[in-house]
């Protein structure tokens, strides 16, 4: 087992989540290591390859590298969050070399995102990744169903997607899935979606989702391994509790730094630094999990 997943199973057993922070900005590794550090919470630091294509956090390497300066063992790990088979506009992505890339610069958990793909291809995927991964001691997380919100275009209407399960991940699937990959971790869709990361949509508020409990407590006991919940941000944080003693492991946020620090760019790069550490403590407190690092990992 992988010192990621060893944390990650004992915040199963004490009932936690861990926070899993996303930068978007280079400069936001800082403030992010530093509202762990002061807080005494442990979280996961994490870039997703859009953050590097579309926003500014410029490459794993340089996340990588930022993370070591600002480092604290006791408060967080490095974690490679989406690597997509077909990104969010569609394309073809070579995503073994960017596992192999991530290995190098010493993350030590990864995403592969096969979400778009057919299950059996998805499952191909995330096996492929998972036996470059084993060996190295590096967790797998690997998604099935479809958090929407990285497309371009609007979203369809919220009410109709929850309504009708679209895109929802089956819980008999998610056995076969995890089953058949091997992947430690899996990221489900069950009313949770994704900031918008479009350019014309990044500034529209959030929407407020909900999540569906039961059909999250029939995946986790179908799956047996800790689920992770995309799209953090704009949940209520009692939904997101009820989601935790449910199987949710790992829970990722986004837009909930992101937006603030964007907003306070404008008055410099300080204040933007400032807001983005008042974010984080502020996620970690609604989430009520300051001051678990010792519990954790001590
Ligand atoms: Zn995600």
């Amino acid at each position: 087992m992988s010192d990621t997943s060893a944390i990650v199973a004992s915040a199963r057993r004490l009932g936690l989540a861990l926070p899993a922070f996303n930068i978007p900005y280079l400069p936001m590794v800082e403030p992010v290591l530093a509202a762990l550090r002061d807080s005494g919470t442990f979280g996961l630091v994490e870039v997703a390859r859009v953050e590097w294509e579309k926003f500014e956090a410029r490459s794993l390497e340089a996340v990588a590298e930022e993370y070591r300066r600002h480092d604290n063992r006791l408060c967080s790990r490095l974690h490679l969050d989406h690597v997509p088979v077909i990104d969010e506009d569609g394309l073809r992505v070579d995503f073994l070399p960017i596992i192999e890339r991530a290995l190098a610069a010493g993350f030590e958990s990864v995403m592969v995102d096969g979400s778009r793909l057919p299950f059996d291809e998805n499952v191909a995927a995330a096996r492929s990744v998972v036996e470059l991964c084993g060996p190295a001691g590096v967790a797998v997380e690997a998604e099935l169903g479809s958090v929407l919100g990285h497309e371009a275009g609007p979203l369809p209407p919220y009410e109709e997607l929850f309504r009708t399960g679209t895109g929802f991940t089956d819980p008999a699937d998610a056995a076969r899935f995890v089953a058949a990959a091997g992947v430690d971790w899996l990221s489900v869709a069950i009313g949770n979606v994704h900031g918008a990361v479009a350019e014309s949509a990044r500034k529209e508020k959030k929407i407020e989702a909900r999540l569906d409990l039961e059909r999250l407590s029939k995946i986790y006991a179908a799956a047996g391994v800790p689920i992770v919940l995309h799209g953090g941000t704009g949940i209520k944080p009692d939904n997101v509790r009820a989601a935790v003693a449910r199987g949710i492991a790992k829970i990722n946020i986004g837009t909930g730094i992101r937006a603030p620090y964007e907003a306070a760019l404008a008055r410099g790069p300080a204040a933007a630094r400032d807001a983005a550490y008042r974010a984080t403590l502020a996620e970690i407190e609604t989430l009520g999990l300051g001051g678990n690092a010792v519990r954790l990992v001590g």
